[in-house]
């Protein structure tokens, strides 16, 4: 499989560290508000990469942490009056509802930077040893300037650097020894959220909370880091100095970044009021439009949220679905078991859409071409299963389908919607299959409401029924 790694700005063939595992780990949002659309854009095209990895055999290690301290949750607590604490829970617990309304799946590890303090100090007081990092007045720095290699990942040219950011020595940073020194601890204000360290009571810069949790959960060095593309630089460049400098070792061998999602092509901005949340999208559409739309672009392309490319995508699933359930249909009512000899050869024409569509993944993960190698198979199967097809044919085009979609993160085996009228005509049939002896009849009743999640239970006041 060919990952592009934008240490070396090529695609490369993907060689894990330990044969047939992945340590990855993928940063995770700044919980102060509910996740907006382009948050959602790298947690459904990391967690498509993980399944892809996973149903290539790997075993993944997926780690994503939480940022749980941080200006922004500390403002909104004291906007709300309440604890920052307060603040950062709620908004992981808003956040892991919308992850599993997008069927993103957990990480291995979700961990969060105020639990993991401890780590991030002594990761600080070894820099502090090695002579990369510095402490003035109790803000901890690093000596940016003493890492040869800074700027690999972002291909940034250490002077041009300097040059660039001289203006920052003006502006109130003037205690660092070099205007591109960055923050690892710093004192803390009043109010704010701190723990005791050996240089004075404060919370840790951004960049070193990623360095520990990425340390702490999958080691020294791992397969791949990955994150949006704002990510690269400063956060990213960053971890990667902090990182070496204190362990001695490559930090990651693969970095992915997604591009960013735009709005009616203009940047995502609250100022510009072109701002969507993943949870007003849910209230129009179900969030299997959403995840479809987002891996219908390759991830290192812009992609652009629009209302006409929701409809479009919301229509594409649908015919997805559609053939999903009218292969159901057949292999309910399917008269023969065996497959026949050309339904055997239409299956081997079909795993060509497999073959084209794992191609299309090992591309560095290629979903609209994938999307489009399901495609190939939805119509594959509409023309070529019907009545008179056997069903060991029809469950093979379904499990082929499903299994792709699967890898795609797409659920479209839908339970079918029952309304509450249709349920008491079912239980009133019920009731009158029981009086004529007819168990049968009953039985058969109970099994199809139990199917679409509705469980009857038989009371001395009559029937009652709940949803699942
Ligand atoms: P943040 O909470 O700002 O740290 O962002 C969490 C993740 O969402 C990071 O990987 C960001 O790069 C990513 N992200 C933020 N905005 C966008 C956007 N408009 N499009 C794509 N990714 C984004
Ligand atoms: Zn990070």
């Amino acid at each position: 499989m060919k990952i592009y790694n934008t240490l070396s700005k090529q695609k490369e063939e993907f060689v894990p560290i330990e044969e047939g595992k992945v340590r990855m780990y993928v940063c995770g949002p700044t919980v102060y508000n509910l996740i907006h659309i382009g948050n959602a854009r790298p947690m459904i095209v990391f967690d498509t990469v993980r399944r892809y990895m996973e149903h290539k055999g790997y075993e993944v290690n997926f780690v994503s942490n939480f940022t749980d301290v941080d200006d922004k949750i500390i403002a909104k607590a004291i906007e709300e009056g309440v604890t920052a604490d307060e603040i950062s829970k709620r908004y992981i617990a808003e956040c892991k509802k919308d992850m599993a309304a997008m069927n993103v799946k957990p990480a291995t590890k979700h961990p969060l930077a105020t639990e993991e303090i401890g780590g991030m100090i002594e990761m600080i007081q070894t820099l502090m040893d090695k002579g990369y990092a510095y402490n003035v007045d109790g803000t901890v720095y690093f000596r940016t300037r003493k890492f040869k290699e800074y700027g690999k990942l972002s291909h940034k040219n250490l002077d041009d650097l300097r040059s660039g950011n001289r203006a920052l020595k003006v502006t109130g940073e003037d205690q660092k020894e070099d205007p591109l020194d960055f923050v690892l601890w710093k004192p803390k204000k009043e109010g704010e959220p701190s723990w005791p360290s050996p240089w004075c009571d404060g919370r840790p810069g951004w960049h070193i909370e990623c360095s520990e949790m990425s340390k702490k959960y999958l080691g020294e060095e791992i397969d791949i880091h990955a994150g949006g593309e704002d990510l690269v630089f400063p956060h990213h460049e960053n971890e990667i100095a902090q990182s070496e400098c204190c362990n001695g070792k490559i930090f990651a061998r693969y970095w992915m970044h997604n591009a960013f999602l735009n709005i009616d092509n203009k940047k995502m901005s609250k100022s510009l009021g072109n701002f969507f949340t993943v949870r007003d999208i849910q209230k129009k559409y179900d969030l299997q439009v959403l995840r479809f739309f987002m891996l219908s672009a390759h991830y290192r392309s812009q992609l652009n949220f629009s209302a006409e490319l929701m409809e479009a995508s919301k229509n594409a699933l649908e015919r997805i679905i559609t053939a999903e359930s009218r292969l159901k249909d057949l292999l309910k009512n399917a008269k023969t078991e065996e497959v026949t000899e050309a339904e055997s050869a239409l299956l081997d024409q079909a795993s060509e859409y497999t073959v084209k569509f794992d191609e299309a993944m090992d591309d560095d993960v290629n979903t609209a071409d994938a999307i489009s190698a399901v495609f190939e198979l939805v119509k594959f199967a509409n023309t070529n299963a019907d009545e008179n097809s056997s069903k060991g044919f029809v469950a093979g085009l379904k499990k082929q389908l499903e299994e792709l979609c699967d890898i795609l993160g797409l659920i479209i085996d839908k339970k079918e919607e029952i309304l509450d009228q249709e349920i008491e005509d079912l239980i009133a049939e019920r009731q009158a299959a029981r009086k004529a002896k007819n168990f049968a009849r009953a039985d058969e009743i109970r099994g199809e409401l139990l199917e679409k999640g509705i469980i009857l239970e038989d009371t001395r006041e009559g029937v009652k029924w709940k949803r699942a």
